[in-house]
């Protein structure tokens, strides 16, 4: 992916070099990348919704709530600290480190279905995530205050740059503005090893324990690698995004 990202760069700044021409075919590109990442981005959700609400319907075999398999994945885990509480709404599903619960919605906390049980463990794995000190959970952590900043004041930055760009020929504000956009990218790719990794601790324990077997088990299994693919799109998402901004930029100097 990041030699994908430097070649792109490469060719957008060879474009700004050449002429016009080819930096506008690049701000064209980068367009339809992004247009083409928010169609997949809305397959994917689409797809998630139906293989969650598929498997809503498949009970569990053990014919214990979300609830309850979370308290149980958690004290398998020696975690005595989390507890397991109920919010409202549809797949907003939490494990809030600060408050040390693990929050789930309507349709898991006392949903004694397959895809109830493996996003309560999901949620459960960023439980054990944050009691090992899983690295990447505590750089997203980190990056939190940094990236709510960055991300408030990026728009702002990049548009006052191009004011500058326009009036000096100077881009150094266009860029400063791109590497605050950057942060909620790099947001998105540390978030990837964090959910991905979280699926895998529920998928191990849903196994070890006995709660799902065979075919619930690989339900289980597809219903999370789904969840999964929204943060890969919102990932490329956000890399499509500073395509973009650079072929804008790097057009302008023109
Ligand atoms: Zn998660």
């Amino acid at each position: 992916m990041l030699h994908t990202l430097q070649t792109y760069v490469d060719r957008v700044s060879q474009g700004a070099a050449d002429g016009s021409v080819f930096s506008n075919i690049s701000t064209s590109g980068s367009m339809i990348l992004m247009i083409l990442i928010a169609v997949v981005g809305y397959i994917v959700q689409a797809r998630l919704q139906s293989v969650f609400s598929k498997y809503s319907e498949v009970s569990s075999p053990g014919g214990m709530t979300g609830a309850e398999l979370a308290e149980k994945m958690l004290r398998d885990n020696g975690i005595d600290n989390v507890r397991v509480t109920h919010v409202k709404g549809h797949l907003t599903d939490h494990f809030d480190p600060r408050t040390l619960t693990v929050n789930l919605s309507d349709s898991v906390y006392s949903s004694r279905s397959v895809a109830a049980a493996a996003v309560a463990c999901h949620e459960c794995g960023h439980a054990v995530q944050h009691a090992t000190g899983y690295a990447p959970l505590t750089l997203r952590s980190q990056l939190v205050p940094i990236v709510s900043f960055s991300s408030q004041i990026a728009t702002w930055v990049i548009l006052a740059g191009i004011a500058l760009l326009a009036a000096t020929d100077n881009a150094i504000l266009c860029w400063i503005g791109i590497g605050l956009v950057a942060m909620s990218a790099l947001f998105s790719i540390v978030t990837l090893p964090v959910e991905y990794n979280a699926s895998e601790r529920a998928l191990a324990w849903l196994s070890s324990s006995g709660t799902l077997r065979g075919e619930q088990l690989d339900s289980a299994r597809t219903a999370l690698r789904w969840a999964a693919r929204t943060y890969l799109v919102a990932a490329l998402s956000a890399i499509a995004t500073i395509l973009y901004y650079i072929s804008i930029i790097s057009s302008r100097r023109d």
